[in-house]
């Protein structure tokens, strides 16, 4: 079978590595050159809505899938017509704007951040007497790793945060004083079978995730587990969710969705018994999902513009090293490391001769 995915980045080339020993092979759109996912499969250079691609990955593929929420909603809406795509254009419609998310969530009884749309100067001023400051100014869509986003700490900043954004669909939310980032991964299949993935607690540098540990007796598991299985339920949604939620005292508010894997569980490449990769090719396929039970104790490491040395890496016990073969460069992601262990002081070791070799890197 041939799966068709828009984007060749770092989760399209992981959604290869996992799918290759199911027999699955792989179509890459993407408009790059040299991308991450190249070795992978074969890459279409183009446009992710280029039409001449499209009509020819409708007849080759078998199904198609996205790596990413930003990739264009007629894309999606061309290839639902002629093919199998998942997750639908339903789901990508509420997961690529931050307002559509949150009413979502609000229809669904999930606490979310209290918000307000910013369509204009005046309804900036008016949100900011709503919910007070600091608050976040951020866009509705296209923003991702702290991209798109400022935050309002007092009245001086609204005139530069205007200015900034302007122009594009705005959303203002409260800000949050959390305690932990919590995410929370599941997939569906096609028949509406569903699984869990361990929480994840996460931490983030300026925006973009640095650490994130797998948590599978998490106080919060009950309550994301219930949050995400209404989503999944009336999104009809096939393939793997990511939900990224704020934990305020002992209770959760959710932040935003993703309809796709996500940086927060490349951990179970090692730490789960089916990947987060592996299960969403499994789900749009229409195969049955794999068990997602954790094995052992395992943490993450994002390598965020720099390259550690693979080797040094390799010799830590439990440290796996992933290269995504992706130019260096300020603020890209590049590679991620899992550590993971039999058992809690294994990880502590593994984690603290990592703190060694990783720079400037937050570690949770
Ligand atoms: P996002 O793109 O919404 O996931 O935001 C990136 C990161 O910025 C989050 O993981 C948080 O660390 C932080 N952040 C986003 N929104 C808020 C908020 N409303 N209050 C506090 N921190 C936030």
């Amino acid at each position: 079978m041939i799966v068709g995915i828009i984007g060749g980045g770092q989760l399209a080339r992981m959604l290869a590595l996992a799918g290759q020993p199911l027999g699955l092979e792989f179509i890459f759109i993407d408009p790059g050159t040299g991308i991450s996912a190249a070795s992978a499969g074969q890459h279409w250079q183009g446009e992710y809505d280029d039409p001449t691609l499209l009509r020819r990955l409708v007849a080759a593929a078998d199904v198609a899938t996205y790596e990413f929420e930003n990739v264009p909603p007629a894309t999606i809406e061309y290839l639902a017509e002629h093919m199998a795509v998942f997750p639908s254009a339903r789901a990508l419609d509420c997961a690529r704007d931050r307002l559509h998310e949150k009413s979502l969530f609000a229809r669904l009884g999930i606490p979310t951040v209290a918000h307000r749309a910013v369509n204009s100067r005046a309804d900036l001023t008016e949100a900011v007497a709503v919910l007070g400051l600091p608050a976040v100014l951020k866009t509705r869509r296209l923003g991702y790793d702290g991209k798109g986003q400022a935050v309002l700490r007092d009245m001086a900043d609204l005139d530069a945060a205007w200015q900034r954004f302007h122009g594009t669909d705005l959303i203002l939310e409260a800000f949050v004083d959390f305690g932990r980032e919590l995410s929370i991964i599941a997939a569906r299949s096609r028949s509406g079978d569903i699984r869990f993935y361990p929480l994840s607690e996460n931490v983030h540098d300026r925006g973009v995730l640095a650490y994130s540990r797998g948590q599978p007796a998490d106080a919060r598991t009950e309550e994301a587990c219930r949050y995400m299985a209404s989503l999944l339920r009336e999104l009809d949604y096939v393939g793997v969710l990511a939900l990224e939620l704020f934990e305020v005292g002992d209770r959760l508010l959710a932040n935003e969705m993703a309809p796709r894997v996500h940086n927060s569980g490349h951990w179970t490449i090692e730490g789960s018994e089916t990947s987060q990769f592996e299960n969403h090719l499994r789900a749009i396929v229409g195969w049955p999902l794999g068990n997602t039970a954790p094995l052992g104790h395992t943490a993450l490491f994002n390598c965020v513009g720099y390259l550690p040395d693979p080797v040094a890496v390799m010799k830590i016990p439990g440290a796996h090293w992933h290269d995504y073969r992706k130019p260096v460069r300020p603020g890209r992601k590049v590679a991620h490391i899992t550590a993971r262990a039999a058992d809690a002081p294994g990880l502590e070791a593994a984690i603290t001769a990592l703190k060694a070799l990783l720079p400037g890197h937050v570690l949770g």
